[in-house]
């Protein structure tokens, strides 16, 4: 299943490649007319897709074949090999197929095979109409994802953000560093919705949900019918509270609208105080260096990202920022003035940007409100139907049963948002889909990535294979010696292959 052999890029595959070469696990590269594609083989069978992933660009050369799908080797989107179809987010779109002709002991490809078309579903037998809350990862991927398998009833996605869904994590990454093109931005064009019949609702918060009137009530009075509903709300930043917290130039980072008016401040900024040394506290430090401002970050534990990577990958990262000039603080911020942000140390930080990054609340009144189940999060079946009929829900909000740690989890990433979009939008079509994922985050440092996949709240070792320092190792997160999770640096099919350990393990059954 690994990718054993892979020849030289540029060959001309419509020149036929020996059948020999093409071998199980395998992959052989070239272009046909001048696009990059991979051939590879399960069995008797060929299979000929374009080489690079349909969400950042990967090259799935450096992927993992698993059965007849090909796994993304930066962010684990996955394809299927016999029709290109993503079956895995990140990715969104699919990825083009040949057709592969077997000719006197060799392999040609040379002829495009149409894109797969959706099935049509007999709208009588599903919801009259589907509504969907909240325009992040889990909103849009929920709404792709009714129409590729082919529901014809109305689907609205109402979004209290102002921006049609966009990818969320650039915002903290090259967008702020101001690396990436705004038009990344953007998961869809305006016509891909309107293509798709997805009508995009944006700027509009929903206040209140009637489940037993199958109901939802805009800001404005507007009430809606709905079919089946899914709540995707998301989280929202956590504010400090201390003197100085609401001065205009304290900053917190989660929608584009924010990411706007950070690079505006930061353009004529010198200094930044960064609290949190999270993901975004984090992120946000080395795309500021990037973009030559000075930054200090404030942190409660020695090392960055400890409680979520532990010592070892902490420490990792403390040394990679500081080797780009940030500076590292532990503490508690206990005053922010116009020009400074006073530690309860007495330190003092120049500062003419302050920026909090202190952790997320998902956003669960909607669901509280309307009588749902909601315990730190709402709560939601394997099939992430909430407690009320024809209510489910995603994303960050979601507290569902993970059938690898058998306790029910919520977990913030991205990619685990957009595929219980994908899984909710199916069941809400009657599929009856476990949702059984294994968690999945990567998170960016200038030019680091770490990889990891599984889910440790909390762990009683960590074993650490390879060298942190040279930004090539897997950290094994352990709890009462189950393996939990696996965090990888420079090692992206180490971080495949512990993903599909983890699918193959046996589920432990709730109770
Ligand atoms: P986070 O990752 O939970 O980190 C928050 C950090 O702030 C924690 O280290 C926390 O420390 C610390 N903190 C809390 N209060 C503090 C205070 N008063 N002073 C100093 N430090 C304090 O949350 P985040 O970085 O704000 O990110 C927000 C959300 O965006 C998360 O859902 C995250 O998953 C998501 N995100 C993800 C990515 C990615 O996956 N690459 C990138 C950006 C954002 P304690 O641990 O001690 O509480």
């Amino acid at each position: 299943m690994t990718n054993s052999s892979s020849s030289t890029s540029g060959r001309d595959l419509t020149q036929g490649v020996a059948l020999e070469e093409i071998v199980e696990g395998g992959v052989v590269t070239g272009s046909v007319q001048g696009e990059p594609v991979l051939l590879t083989r399960k069995g008797d069978e060929l299979f000929a897709v374009a080489a690079t992933c349909t969400h950042y660009g990967a090259p799935l050369a450096d992927g993992l074949l698993v059965g007849d799908t090909i796994r993304c080797p930066w962010h684990h989107a996955a394809f299927c090999l016999r029709d290109g179809q993503a079956t895995r987010p990140p990715a969104l779109d699919n990825l083009k197929c040949w057709r592969v002709e077997q000719i006197d002991g060799k392999a040609f490809v040379r002829e495009a095979l149409p894109a797969v078309q959706p099935p049509t579903l007999k709208i009588a037998q599903f919801p009259e109409s589907i509504a969907i809350v909240g325009g992040g990862a889990a909103g849009n991927a929920a709404a792709e994802t009714l129409r590729r398998e082919g529901y014809q009833g109305p689907v609205t996605l109402w979004s209290a953000d102002a921006s049609r869904p966009y990818d969320r994590p650039n915002l903290s990454k090259d967008y702020l560093a101001g690396t990436a093109d705004p038009s990344w931005l953007p998961l869809r064009t305006p016509e891909f919705y309107a293509e798709h019949r997805i009508d995009i609702q944006c700027g509009h918060r929903v206040v209140r949900l009637d489940p037993d009137s199958k109901e939802i009530v805009l800001s404005d009075g507007q009430r809606k019918r709905y079919g089946a509903l899914l709540i995707a709300t998301g989280a929202s930043p956590r504010r400090l509270t201390i003197p100085g917290a609401n001065l205009p130039h304290v900053a917190v980072l989660r929608t584009l609208s924010d990411c706007d008016a950070l690079i505006a401040q930061v353009a004529n900024a010198r200094h930044c105080v960064v609290v949190g040394a999270g993901f975004i506290g984090l992120e946000v430090a080395a795309a500021l260096r990037t973009r030559g401002v000075a930054v200090d970050v404030v942190m409660r534990d020695a090392h960055p990202m400890e409680r979520i990577l532990g010592p070892s990958l902490g420490a990792m990262l403390r040394t990679l920022h500081e080797s780009h000039r940030v500076a590292f603080h532990v503490g508690e911020v206990g005053k922010i003035e116009s020009n400074r942000v006073m530690l309860t140390t007495g330190e003092e930080l120049a500062a003419d940007v302050v920026v909090t990054g202190i952790g997320v609340d998902p956003e669960v009144a909607l669901a509280r409100e309307a009588g749902l189940d909601v315990d730190r999060g709402v709560v939601v079946n394997e099939y992430l139907q909430s407690s009320a009929r024809d209510v489910y829900a995603a994303g960050d909000i979601a507290r569902w049963p993970d059938p690898w740690t058998g306790e029910r989890i919520r977990v913030e990433h991205w990619v685990v948002a957009e595929r219980q979009g994908v899984v909710a939008a199916r069941n809400m079509l009657g599929r009856r889909e476990r949702f059984a994922a294994v968690p999945f985050f990567w998170t960016q440092h200038y030019d680091v990535a770490i990889n990891y996949v599984g889910h440790a709240e909390g762990w009683d070792r960590v074993d650490i294979d390879g060298d942190p320092g040279a930004h090539a190792c897997t950290a094994t997160y352990w709890r009462n010696n189950k393996r939990l999770a696996v965090a990888t640096v420079g090692r992206d099919l180490d971080s495949l292959r512990a993903e599909l350990a983890f699918e193959t393990q046996t589920p432990v059954s709730h109770a």
